[in-house]
């Protein structure tokens, strides 16, 4: 295993959107065993396989619920619900966060390392963390999840950093 440098804000691979798996072989399994301990080491609670600069349709995530990582493979989100602002962050944007509003219920369908069909739902961090890293699958940052005005300051304010300079605002 191998802990992968985690790719972050202005990286095109972040804005792809992924291939399905086809043939869950070795590497897939080395892919997810790789994502698992870059996910702990940032430490976070997701992992989409874009943020490792692999563009193929692989999340793992930890909800915080004791079931330890779990694996999605060709994952999709099948049902919404409700709604909730809750404070996100992105291994891939490191230093912010964003109260952003997203259903509060989500439930996703995919595939486990054997290749079975698997289902996760739930809301609060279960809920948030799927649609998070399926986002990311789609090439979606939460920055896209933003009100517009929030957007365009939180675009500015990367766009700067990117650039090392200091927004002096307007
Ligand atoms: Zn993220």
């Amino acid at each position: 295993m191998a802990i992968l440098p985690i790719r972050t804000f202005g990286d095109p691979v972040l804005r792809m959107n992924t291939a399905l798996v086809t043939d869950i072989d070795d590497g897939v399994r080395k892919l997810v065993a790789d994502m698992i301990e870059t996910m702990y080491d940032a430490p976070g609670v997701g992992l989409a396989a874009t943020q490792i600069g692999v563009s193929r349709r692989v999340c793992v995530f930890d909800a915080n619920d004791g079931n330890g990582a779990q694996v999605l493979i060709n994952g999709r989100i099948v049902e919404t619900d409700g709604e909730l602002v809750y404070d996100e962050g992105c291994l891939s944007v490191p230093g912010y966060w964003w109260e952003i509003t997203r259903p509060e219920f989500a439930r996703a369908r995919g595939l486990d390392l054997e290749g079975n069909e698997v289902e996760y739902s739930g809301t609060g961090l279960m809920g948030r963390v799927l649609q998070h890293e399926l986002d990311h699958l789609d090439g979606t940052l939460l920055i896209e999840r933003l009100e517009p005005a929030v957007r365009k300051q939180a675009l500015r304010e990367l766009r700067n950093q990117a650039l090392g300079l200091v927004d002096l605002g307007e």
